[in-house]
């Protein structure tokens, strides 16, 4: 580092701190500090603009233009050269400013006799808050050192506003995190919740950022850095080997850990007057920056990854931890960049809802929260840089829209829409006990699913005729090892306690494709979903199969036992898991143990091809289960996890319905009970369009029983029939439209 680079930022930041210990606040504080900058500098001018609102900068103090524009002169964001600076975040330089492109005269603040402009973002990691401007009358090019000083000095100014130093007297900051925001995700479990935040990580606050001697912030940095390579270290000595995505991240960490530019261009801002904390976060900021610019998704990905290491370089830094001696709020909406589902479990049902800005509808996370039925928004923008602990925020997790510190207007519309949906939960309370027959007299079974113990519950608040899909997986990819068989059949036997004599489905392991266990050797596969997965895996690798039937078998303990088999593609798949099953049943009853009263061993029919399979396919199933999620992705080609195309074909398409009847008619021919376990089945259109086609068995998730049972209890399935079957006739692409029409002349009476 250059002496002048070094002495010009120190003495400036001397300065300010000497400034700032004098008794003053707000306005007093924020003109002490422009006369400083001002004075210091040798410039006619030093002005400090902040966000007023996300459009909009305010002059908010100034040394050299007139008084009487402070909180008047606005501009909006691009306007002038300090909209400029506000909109793009970068530096603007110039010895000549009203010759610059984007120049603006503004005749309030008599500035048309200043010609050199330096002006720099306010930021705070990646947020722009404001802009810091020096102005002279003569031409003059602020040098590399000159910038770098008001670089600095930006970056205090930002950490104090952010600790509340200019909120009162009209200062715009108090604003910025005060204003409403809306986020626009996606839909990843329904339901609405209002609460606080309560954020999973919270930032690091910064109190001390000028600092005296370099050499003791050095030595400081030094040590932190290397604890945080031991920790780094440990975390990669003890990662699971099959995770190939965590250990590439934690090896990216190393890689950071080690990296000579970013502990250097740290010890630099160290050396022009920082806390160690706070040129962590002055370097963070740049590459936050930098980041938001780079268009390619890997190498933003890494950076975020340099984001993750720099937090914790700086809990490290400033002794703060996860906790930060915030309570949690007595209605906590979680708000995250992403979370795992073990951390998610911890939480458990005390969550009233949970947003993150990352995530997929198909991430263990999602299959966690939908389990605990909170509402969840992913993808939702940056949501962690803008929500603040104990911020009000209402979560719309049908629409997929999150209000972050919402007015009143929105919030009573949001209260209005939640009291309908108590309403309605009302009304579905008032038919839990009685059983589901629509209004021609057809009986229908609905059962729920479930994956975890904790769901187990519901079965008595939904009214759910049993479990019709216990998804067995979750228990295997919460750990880090594979569970034990002890461990699972009591688990199981657990399960069946709760369910009281009701039914439960048992699905075999579904691994694979999205749901990648810890301790699974990666695969690497070019397409995972329809690549080795479920039943596949558990054929040609059988140990962990047998172990699971054995211990499905031990905790029926005597009881009627219900198991389903994943993603059976062909008839042989089916006749060889059966035979796994059979033979785990002989080697129990050589072992004494008792044998399940019953045994009902069913496939999910989840690829078009088993529905076109040989008839004794259908003879020898005990039971079949539609799983509509991935049926219609193979049938339609279309990803269930991409958001581009998974809406894009819908379920009442004429030609899913068509193939729907043929798998029914086949059931039928060979009296195979058939349900439909899909997402589709807890829609409550769909499930009463599937009812009219001939299912009689739909299964969902406990929330949707209520609704579902209504519409059908509401409506005549042959009448509907007709109007599906005319509507498939007139060559239609969907029934859907004639479906509503029907529905909406059911309501009105008509
Ligand atoms: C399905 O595919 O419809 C199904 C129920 O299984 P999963 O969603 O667990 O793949
Ligand atoms: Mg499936």
């Amino acid at each position: 580092m250059p002496e002048a680079r070094e002495s010009v930022s120190r003495r400036l930041l001397q300065r300010l701190r000497e400034t700032l210990a004098q008794e003053s606040a707000g306005q007093e504080r924020l003109d002490r500090i422009t006369d400083l900058i001002a004075r210091s500098l040798g410039t006619d001018v030093c002005s400090i603009y902040l966000f007023r609102d996300s459009e909009t900068l305010e002059l908010c103090a100034t040394h050299g233009l007139k008084p009487e524009a402070v909180h008047k002169t606005r501009m909006r964001l691009g306007e002038g050269l300090v909209g400029r600076v506000g909109r793009d975040g970068r530096i603007i330089n110039t010895a000549d400013a009203p010759s610059h492109p984007g120049f603006r005269y503004m005749p309030e603040t008599g500035e048309e006799s200043f010609s050199s402009f330096l002006g720099v973002p306010v930021q705070r990691l990646g947020e722009t808050l404001g802009v810091l401007v020096v102005q002279t009358k003569t031409p003059r090019q602020f040098t590399d050192d000159e910038v770098y000083a008001i670089e600095v000095v930006a970056m205090v100014l930002a950490e104090m506003a952010e600790l509340g130093a200019f909120i009162g007297e009209g200062a715009a900051l108090g604003a910025l995190h005060q204003r409403p925001v809306m986020f626009r995700g996606v839909s990843a479990q329904e339901g609405t919740a209002e609460g606080h935040v309560w954020l999973h990580e919270p930032r690091v606050v910064v109190t001390n950022p000028i600092a005296d001697d370099p050499e003791q912030e050095k030595a400081r940095l030094g040590e932190a850095i290397e604890r945080l390579r031991v920790s780094v270290d440990e975390m990669l000595d003890s990662a699971p080997t099959g995770d190939k995505e965590q250990l590439q991240v934690l090896e990216t960490y190393r890689m950071f850990a080690n990296s000579r530019g970013w502990i250097r261009r740290i010890e630099e801002a160290i050396e022009g007057g920082l806390s160690a904390e706070a040129a962590v976060e002055k370097e963070q900021t740049a590459a936050r920056s930098r980041m938001m610019q780079v268009p390619d998704p890997y190498l933003r990905e890494r950076l975020h990854d340099l984001d993750d290491l720099s937090n914790r370089l700086l809990r490290i830094l400033t002794g703060q931890g996860n906790h930060t001696g915030a309570e949690m709020p007595a209605d906590p909406v979680l708000v995250a960049r992403n979370i795992g589902p073990g951390e998610l479990l911890d939480y458990g049902r005390n969550l009233r809802g949970i947003v993150l800005e990352e995530g997929s509808v198909g991430s263990h996370a999602a299959i966690v929260a939908r389990a605990l039925a909170i509402p969840l928004v992913i993808n939702a923008g940056p949501i962690t840089t803008e929500a603040l602990n104990g911020d009000p925020i209402l979560v719309d997790g049908d629409e997929g829209i999150v209000h972050l510190r919402p007015d009143d207007n929105i919030a009573a519309a949001f209260r209005d829409k939640m009291a309908m949906q108590a309403e309605a939960q009302k009304r579905y309370a008032s038919i839990r006990g009685k059983p589901t027959i629509t209004r021609d007299g057809v009986r229908i079974k609905l059962t729920m699913n479930a994956g975890l113990m904790a769901d187990l519950p519901s079965l008595e608040s939904s009214g759910a005729d049993g479990v019709g899909l216990f998804r067995t997986e979750l228990q295997f990819l919460l750990r880090n090892t594979v569970p034990r068989r002890g461990e699972l059949a009591a688990l199981y036997a657990r399960v069946m306690d709760a369910a009281k004599g009701k039914p439960v489905v048992f699905r075999t392991l579904d691994v694979g494709s999205d749901k990648v266990l810890p301790y699974m050797k990666p695969q690497d596969e070019p397409n995972p979903a329809m690549g080795w997965r479920a039943i596949r895996v558990g054929l040609d690798k059988p140990g962990v199969l047998r172990m699971q039937l054995q211990a499905l078998i031990r905790g029926a303990a005597g009881r009627p036992l219900h198991v389903m088999f994943p993603f059976i593609a062909q008839f042989e798949e089916f006749k060889a898991a059966r035979g796994q099953l059979e033979r785990a049943l002989e080697r129990e009853s050589r072992l004494n143990h008792p044998l399940p009263k019953e045994i009902h061993v069913g496939a999910m029919l989840e690829t078009p091809s088993i529905a076109f399979a040989p008839r004794q396919f259908f003879e020898m199933a005990d039971f079949i289960s539609i799983g509509g999620n991935d049926l219609k992705q193979f049938f339609f080609a279309a990803d269930r996890e991409n958001e581009r195309v998974r809406r894009r074909y819908d379920t009442l398409n004429v030609s899913f319905l068509n193939f729907l009847e043929g798998i029914i008619g086949r059931c039928a021919e060979t009296g195979t009970p058939l349900s439909f376990c899909g997402e589709d089945a807890g829609r409550p259109v769909e499930a009463l369009c599937f009812a009219a086609m001939g299912l009689r068995h739909l299964s969902m998730r406990p929330a949707s029983i209520g609704p579902v049972k209504h519409m059908l209890m509401q409506h005549d399935l042959s009448d509907l029939r007709k109007v599906i079957d005319e509507a498939r006739q007139s060559g239609a692409q969907s029934v859907r439209p004639a479906v509503m029409n029907w529905l909406q002349h059911q309501a009105s009476g008509f």
